[in-house]
This record gives C-alpha cells, sequence and structure tokens, in this order.
C-alpha cells in the first residue's frame, strides 16, 4: 500500500496560502500514536488585519454575484469533496482519531450541507406587504448580513465548518473561519475544495492562531458583522460578551448532556444496544451524545445488563484499523478529565459497571466506561462529559424522569424510547431540547434545524432556518 502523507499546513489569506516562513508554529499530533503530524502555522495580528482587509471588498463581490452563480460554486465545491472524501477522511482520522468509516461519512455530510445550502442561496425572496396609505409600496428584503468570524472545534472537523460556511455563502456573506488547531488539515482541504470551485479570493479565509487571541482581534473589528461558534459554554458565553461590545448577533452552538429516557414498554434491545453504539461514537466526544440514561425501574436490570454487553463487545483502537469502533481522545486535556470524573464519581459511591480507566498503549485511549449508583453530587452529573462514559439510572414514573432530564441548564439533545402515543406526546412537549430522537438515536439531517435551548446555546444551522442569521432584513418604502 502506497505511505499516506499529511497535507503541507497553511493559513489561507486573501486567495493566498500562506506557508509558515517566520510565523510561531505548533505541532499537530496523531491522538492515537502521540507522534508529530506536522506544524501549524499560527496566524499573528498582521495576518489577521491582512484577512480582515479582504473580507470587505470580497463581500461586496460575492454578494452581487447571482444566486444561481454561487449555488454553482457550492456544487462544485461539494462534487470535489466527494471526489476527495477517501484522503479527507484520512486526515481527519490522523489529526482527530475517530474511525475511518466515520470520518468517511463525515465528510458526505458535509458535501451535503453544501448542496442543500446552495440550493437555499437561490430561494432568498422577500415580502411585498399591501400599505395602509394609498399609492405606497413596501418591500421587505433580506440581504447578506456581512462578513462573519467562526470559530469551529477540533471534535466533527469538516461538518462543523460545513454548516457554518455553507450557510453563510449561500447567504453572500464572507467568512473568516478558525476551526480548531488540533485538526486542522481537514478544514484547509473543505477551503481547498471550494478555492478550486471558483469561490472568489478573501470570500473564505482560514486562520489559526491562540484562539483567545483571535477571536479578541476579529470581534472587535468594524469589519465582522456577524459571529458564529461551536464549542464549549464559558467559550460560548466569552465570544457572546465579545459580540455584544459591537453590538454583533452570534450564532452559538455549545454542550449537552444528552438524556435517554427508556421506558417499560419501549423495545429495550433497540434502546440499550443503540445507545451503547451511540454513546461512544466518536469517542464520545459529540455535543449530541447521549451520556445520562434513565431506565424505568421494571426494566433497569436488563437493560443494564444489554448496555453493558453491547459497550464491552465495542473494538478500540487506531482509527486507521478498518475494525475499530471507538478510537483515541482527541488529547490529552480530554484523558485527564475522564480520568477526574470517574475518579470523583467512584469517590463518592458510583459503581464501574465497566472500563473506568486509560488503556496502556501509546494515544490518549480510555475504555468506554459505564456507570451506574451515581450520586447527584458527582460532577459527572452535572458536567458535560465530552467522553466515552455513560450513566445508568432507574426512575420510577415519567414526571420523575422529565424533571432530570430538564434539570441541568444544558438543552441541545433528548432521546425516549417508548412505544405508548401518549407517553410520545408528553416527552415531544416536555423534553427540554432543541433536538429530540424518538424510538432512534440518529436525529441529525441536514435539512433539519440543528441547534439548542438554554445553556446550550441559540440559533439553528441547517433546515431553512439555518440561512437566516447570515441575512438581514431591510424594508424599503416608496411612496
Ligand atoms: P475549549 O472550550 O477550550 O475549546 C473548544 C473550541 O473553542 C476549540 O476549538 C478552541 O480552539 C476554541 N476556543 C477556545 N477558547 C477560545 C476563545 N477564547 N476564542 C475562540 N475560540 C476559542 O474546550 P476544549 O478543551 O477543546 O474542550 C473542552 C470542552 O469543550 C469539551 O469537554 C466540551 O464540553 C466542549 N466542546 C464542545 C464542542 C461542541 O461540539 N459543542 C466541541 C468541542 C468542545
Amino acid at each position: 500500500m502506497q505511505k499516506f502523507s499529511y497535507d503541507p499546513l497553511y493559513l489561507f489569506i486573501n486567495g493566498n496560502w500562506l506557508e509558515a516562513g517566520q510565523r510561531d508554529t505548533v505541532p499537530v499530533i496523531n491522538p492515537a500514536t502521540g507522534t508529530a503530524l506536522g506544524r501549524l502555522p499560527m496566524a499573528g495580528a498582521a495576518d489577521l488585519d491582512l484577512a480582515l482587509a479582504a473580507a470587505t471588498p470580497a463581500f461586496d463581490v460575492w454578494r452581487h454575484t447571482a444566486p444561481e452563480q454561487r449555488a454553482r460554486v457550492l456544487k462544485d465545491a461539494a462534487a470535489l469533496m466527494r471526489e476527495r472524501s477517501e484522503h479527507i477522511a484520512t486526515l481527519m482520522t490522523l489529526e482527530e482519531g475517530k474511525a475511518l468509516t466515520e470520518s468517511r461519512d463525515e465528510v458526505l455530510r458535509a458535501a451535503d450541507y453544501f448542496e442543500w445550502f446552495a440550493e437555499e442561496a437561490r430561494r432568498i425572496d422577500g415580502r411585498v406587504v399591501p400599505a395602509n396609505r394609498p399609492g405606497v409600496q413596501q418591500l421587505v428584503k433580506r440581504q447578506a448580513i456581512g462578513p462573519v468570524a467562526a470559530f469551529t472545534p477540533w471534535n466533527f472537523p469538516a461538518i462543523t465548518p460545513a454548516r457554518k460556511l455553507s450557510a453563510a455563502l449561500a447567504a453572500g456573506c464572507s467568512v473568516i473561519l478558525k476551526p480548531g488547531e488540533e485538526s486542522p488539515a481537514t478544514a484547509l482541504a473543505l477551503a481547498r475544495c471550494l478555492d478550486d470551485a471558483g469561490l472568489p479570493k478573501g470570500v473564505l479565509q482560514i486562520v489559526f492562531g491562540v484562539p483567545d487571541q483571535v477571536s479578541a482581534h476579529l470581534i472587535a473589528s468594524p469589519v465582522i458583522r456577524k459571529v458564529a461558534f461551536t464549542g464549549s459554554v464559558p467559550v460560548g458565553r466569552l465570544l457572546s460578551q465579545r459580540a455584544a461590545a459591537g453590538v454583533k448577533p452570534i450564532t452559538l452552538e455549545l454542550g449537552g448532556h444528552g438524556p435517554v429516557l427508556v421506558f417499560e414498554d419501549a423495545d429495550i434491545d433497540a434502546a440499550a444496544a443503540g445507545g451503547a453504539a451511540n454513546r461512544f461514537r466518536g469517542t464520545g466526544q459529540i455535543c449530541i451524545s447521549s451520556t445520562r440514561f434513565l431506565v424505568q425501574r421494571s426494566v433497569y436490570a436488563r437493560f443494564a445488563e444489554q448496555f453493558v454487553a453491547a459497550t464491552r463487545k465495542l473494538v478500540v483502537g487506531d482509527g486507521m484499523d478498518p475494525a475499530t469502533q471507538v478510537g483515541p481522545l482527541a488529547n490529552p486535556r480530554q484523558l485527564e478529565k475522564m480520568e477526574a470524573l470517574v475518579a470523583d464519581a467512584v469517590a463518592q459511591g458510583a459503581k464501574v459497571l465497566t472500563g473506568g480507566k486509560r488503556i496502556d498503549r501509546p494515544g490518549y485511549f480510555f475504555a468506554p466506561t459505564v456507570l451506574a449508583e451515581v450520586p447527584m453530587s458527582a460532577r459527572v452529573m452535572h458536567e458535560e462529559p465530552f467522553g466515552p462514559i455513560a450513566v445508568l439510572r432507574p426512575f420510577e414514573q415519567l414526571e420523575d424522569a422529565l424533571a432530570e432530564a430538564n434539570r441541568l441548564p444544558y438543552a441541545l439533545s433528548a432521546y425516549a424510547f417508548t412505544r405508548d402515543a401518549r407517553t410520545v406526546l408528553d416527552v415531544g412537549d416536555g423534553l427540554e431540547a432543541g433536538m429530540i430522537g424518538i424510538n432512534q438515536y440518529r436525529i441529525i439531517a441536514t435539512e433539519l434545524p440543528f441547534g439548542g435551548m438554554k445553556e446550550s446555546g441559540h440559533g439553528s444551522e441547517g433546515g431553512i432556518e439555518g440561512i437566516n442569521h447570515y441575512l438581514t432584513n431591510k424594508f424599503i418604502s416608496q411612496a
């Protein structure tokens, strides 16, 4: 087999692919081996100013480009992503760690978003509103909001940038994107597809750097008219404050602590086996993951037995190995966090049904872990684990399950398993979550709005809703 070589890393500013040169660099590490894949150039203030200077002229070109042409570029880019999907998926697995099958799926779904929003670019219409005064014509227009600063994390290095870029570019915005520094080559490969598809220079720019410095610099600039962020709640709060200082709208997709309600009339096998697959997919580093499994007491023992059996069957390893289902954690911070959460729960009386410790091999591996009898005071009952830890808890009545599900400030995803029509209505109505799966764990689709409530954020990405926050309303009233 030909040896795969990791892509060189750049900043992409005003249509130029800039090498490190004199800039600071940081290593990009393969989390399955702990070895360096390459060195990432970090943007300094002068680079960010170059990007800001290019963003407005590029916006003027792009927003005046015919919708059909904008759509053509996005569709051609999607086709290139599909053509290059094997290469991009391999980059992703090397730098982020997830199983190659998952990386392949992610690249194809990222391409789906560009196709979906290419179509939406052609449907940005307005309204003619009847006036209450004779001879007056009232037009409501929706226009691209302006240059966007977007920040995406390391865990979904293709689909998270894709959700933001596809909608913003379809709307006619220019974008400066700062992807996660831990998995940079994937976002650069998507940008290369857009560049090769004919996106005018400066419409998309990619920078890396010290995250806090980059976001402070970009958001403070009057050039930026809109901010979008995916990541943790504390950083989301900070960026909200920065956006507020410049009275700029912000879309936030933050963390979750997904509850799963399993009722005694449910298909317990599907809930348990599917639950283990869902919880440990992406090594649990997924904001919409199911974390707290709340199971009606009469079926709790059966559910726990099946869930643990399914967890033990999962193959953990290097994502490049075709047998692997669960890869490493993305970085040592994550590994230390899992150890701390388990130690804290056990010290307070929790039982480890399986896993509970790091795996003794190079890289950042932690065994898929199932905890039971976890006291409410344990950290894992409040903090998003964002890793391979599941918590099982019995409940008596629907009301108890809903109260526990809605207890936290997180409200991103929630799941329920039941065959009872009344219970379906009650959980659909009562669960506080932006996205709810009933009798299934696969809840994401290009045509659906992705987003949370409460501290999980606001604004939707995807669906017909996804383009709205890159547009602004203007009316023209003509006498
Ligand atoms: P973090 O909050 O430090 O970083 C998350 C992302 O935000 C990273 O890409 C980082 O580069 C970026 N970031 C951090 N500080 C920033 C700043 N001041 N300005 C702009 N961007 C900034 O978290 P982490 O250590 O990478 O992960 C820890 C936790 O973050 C996880 O346990 C999880 O709770 C949460 N997280 C959530 C998601 C999600 O999909 N919602 C993704 C990644 C991390």
